[in-house]
């Protein structure tokens, strides 16, 4: 058996890269050493060194695997690029590699944007912000996008995954989408993307207008359909292509339910901020009405004690001039269980002065004692029958 010689040991070792800090231990022994690359003590043996020829350092071995791995991660360009195409975003600069935000240009929301290539790519998130909700953007920004998908917002922006109180341009129907959802949307307006002809749509544009429907739906647009106005439970001939084209229905002989006439009464006028808009209405005193509307959200703007008949005419007046200006229903029929959506206005389409102007000029009216045969009297004739 060779004799064992310490030094040539010691040499072979040190001429890996070692710097020997004791002498030889034994071949399997560690070998206290420090390491020239990084400086770091080592305990590597001459058997795993030298016989097997295995990596000296520990630490070294450690980052030169770890290097490799990132070398076999990383992406190519082209194809981090079809990646992030995929996912609608341009690519703005060449790609910063995996870990480095890369700026691109969102084809959804047409948004600059930091990209994190692997969190879209790998974990399968959203590669823009602005388009899942996580960055606010600005109202007016919201806006304007919201109204280039056809709808115009009633209230201020919530933020793109909340429901987002708005009116359809075409239709003037109020909707609840949420911005996300009116992106992906064909039609975003729920009532714009069915037909008019279809039988559930077409009831529901009926209960819209206050009008229950009292037999099926005719078929046809142009056909009379009998129904009973909501408001006063009198009986109408409606024609639905008139309805629909009509913001807001009219009834001349309208007295709400359960009101008397010969008694006391308020005129009232309520705002509801959440739901953006304004309403009209009246009671009589002790009825309860007004709390019913508060505890459904609405707040007092302004009362006025009139008699009963009184009372009547103010709101009709009101009422008549919203008609006259055409501005569709305020709010849906689903936002009042307690009733009372056909007498509101989009506060978008009256300002609170507008309002309060209207009603004090609808009080003043009211309290007038009538001079028949007024040529400017804008309430509608009896001949006009039901205004549908
Ligand atoms: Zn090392
Ligand atoms: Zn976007
Ligand atoms: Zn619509
Ligand atoms: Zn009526």
């Amino acid at each position: 058996m060779a004799k064992i010689d310490p030094i040539a040991r010691a040499a072979a070792m040190s001429a890996r890269g070692l710097i020997l800090k004791a002498p030889y231990p034994g071949a399997d022994k560690p070998w206290p050493a420090i390491c020239k690359t990084c400086m770091q003590p080592t305990k590597s043996s001459y058997t795993s060194v030298i016989t097997k020829g295995q990596g000296p350092c520990f630490t070294c071995g450690q980052r030169k695997s770890s290097a490799a791995a990132a070398r076999k991660r990383a992406v190519p360009a082209e194809v981090a690029e079809d990646k992030i195409r995929e996912a609608n975003v341009k690519p703005l600069e060449t790609f910063p590699g995996t870990q480095g935000a890369w700026r691109g240009l969102c084809l959804t929301c047409l948004r600059e944007i930091d990209v994190w290539y692997c969190s879209v790519v790998y974990s399968g998130n959203g590669a823009c912000y602005y388009c899942s909700g996580t960055r606010q953007i600005p109202d007016a920004d919201a806006r304007a996008e919201l109204l280039t998908l056809g709808l115009e917002a009633l209230v201020p922006y919530p933020g793109s995954n909340e429901k987002w109180r708005s009116r359809c341009t075409t239709c003037k129907k109020i909707v609840d989408p949420t911005l996300c959802n009116a992106r992906k949307t064909k039609s975003p307006c729920r009532f714009c993307a069915q037909r008019a002809t279809d039988p559930e749509v077409a009831v529901e544009t009926m209960k819209e207008a206050g009008l229950r429907p009292l037999t099926a739906f005719p078929g046809n647009v142009k056909a009379v359909w009998r129904a009973e106005h909501i408001d006063c439970g009198k009986q109408v001939d409606a024609v639905l292509d008139k309805v629909i084209q009509r913001r807001r229905a009219s009834c001349i002989h309208c007295v709400q339910y359960g009101f008397k006439q010969a008694l006391p009464a308020f005129l009232y006028l309520l705002v509801h901020t959440a739901l953006g808009a304004a309403k009209i209405g009246i009671c009589n005193d002790g009825s309860g009405r007004i709390r019913t509307h508060e505890l459904n959200g609405w707040r007092q703007v302004l009362v006025t004690p009139l008699s009963g008949y009184q009372a009547v005419r103010a709101e009709q007046h009101v009422l008549n001039h919203w008609l006259a200006l055409d501005l569709p229903q305020g709010v849906s029929r689903l936002d009042m269980p307690q009733g009372g959506w056909t007498e509101t206005v989009a506060l978008r389409d009256r300002s609170l002065p507008e309002l309060r102007e209207a009603f004090d000029a609808a009080v003043a009216s009211a309290v007038r004692p009538r001079c028949s045969g007024s040529a400017t009297d804008p309430s509608p004739s009896e001949e006009d029958g039901y205004l549908f």
